[in-house]
């Protein structure tokens, strides 16, 4: 029984390794004579420049850009999918965890996928077909909906840029809250797409009415105050935790406080779960950015919060992903 398997598993391995080697063929190929797609120089070089060699397990920062850029014979593969180890993913002879390890894929970095066998995925990587543990990749992930887009999408809001008297949106129901009706079809595209891949997202926080913000607000004014604090001292210190109305995104029904369902609170610990790294990997391409990343409070006013997503339309938010600018940088009001 177990040899019989082990002969069907070599068997696969063997199809999969005449596959690759179509595959890496057609990547040389496509290098070689840069034609259809017109890759541009700096595209290329990076994949050139780690075929065949077992690849080292470090990221260099300027590779962060490419995974997005990665010119990969997509058409050979029913997928590619993202590592999010923290240093590398064992890529391995058989969909086993005792099996041989034929190499490395690390992390950041994209690998063709020929199939997915349960918790498994054999993918292709500088020369070497293997298993990988679905646990450490992220499949890449687009919408196959129109994206929404329009000036309307990058409207900012902040401290020092705050809502119009009297904004209001046509909302729509969605996870519980309120979303904008014009990001409703991609908000449920986005959430069913990770589902897919096994990863569930909670909404806990979208759209607040300008009522609910001054409601919250005043609320936490109340509490400083209880502690002893003047109003005017209290007003300061509340607007570091709850923003004042019409300076919190939530009002323009686009920003999503997402969570998931075991994993909970709205802190730095869901940076380490599933869910954000598929949106880390995925969210751009649904138009949706980390609105407050980390590092950038002295220029947003707001801490790093890897639960607060914002829908800015799929243009800006891939511009933003490569430059890692926030908002305020990308619209020149930073
Ligand atoms: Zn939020």
């Amino acid at each position: 029984m177990n040899e019989r398997n082990a002969g069907k598993r070599i068997g696969a391995a063997l199809l999969a390794l005449a596959a690759l080697t179509l595959c890496a063929c057609d990547a040389r190929g496509a290098q070689a004579t840069p034609g259809a797609a017109a890759p541009t120089p700096a595209a290329t070089a990076s994949p050139t420049a780690t075929p065949v060699l077992p690849p080292v397990p470090t990221t260099p920062p300027e590779a962060l850009p490419t995974p997005t850029a990665t010119p990969q014979p997509t058409a050979s593969y029913i997928a590619q999918v993202v590592c999010t180890a923290n240093e590398y993913v064992n890529i391995r002879a058989e969909a086993s965890a005792g099996s041989e390890v034929l190499g490395k894929l690390p992390a950041g970095e994209t690998a063709g996928v020929m199939s997915f066998e349960g918790n498994w995925a054999c993918v292709a990587y500088g020369g070497i077909t293997g298993y990988v543990s679905r646990d450490y990749v992220i499949r890449l992930s687009e919408p196959d909906i129109a994206v929404p887009s329009g000036g309307w999408a990058l409207i900012l809001v902040n401290k020092a840029s705050l809502l119009p008297e009297g904004f209001s949106i046509s909302t729509a129901g969605f996870g519980g809250g309120q979303v904008d009706a014009r990001i409703l079809d991609i908000c449920k595209q986005m959430f069913a797409d990770a589902k897919e891949d096994g990863v569930e997202f909670k909404l806990v926080d979208a759209y607040r009415s300008f009522e609910t913000q001054s409601a919250l607000y005043e609320q936490k004014v109340q509490s400083y105050i209880a502690k002893g604090k003047s109003r005017e001292d209290a007003e300061i210190e509340a607007a570091t935790i709850t923003a004042r109305p019409n300076t919190s995104e939530h009002q323009t029904g686009l920003a999503l406080d997402i969570v998931t369902p075991s994993y909970t609170k709205r802190d730095h610990g869901f940076a380490d779960t599933r869910a954000f790294k598929w949106l880390d990997a995925n969210a751009a391409n649904y138009g949706f950015i980390m609105r407050y990343a980390k590092g950038k409070a002295d220029i947003t006013g707001v801490i790093y919060e890897p639960w607060h997503w914002r829908f800015v339309g799929v243009e800006a938010a891939k511009a933003m992903k490569r430059s890692g600018q926030s908002l305020e940088e990308y619209l020149g009001a930073g």
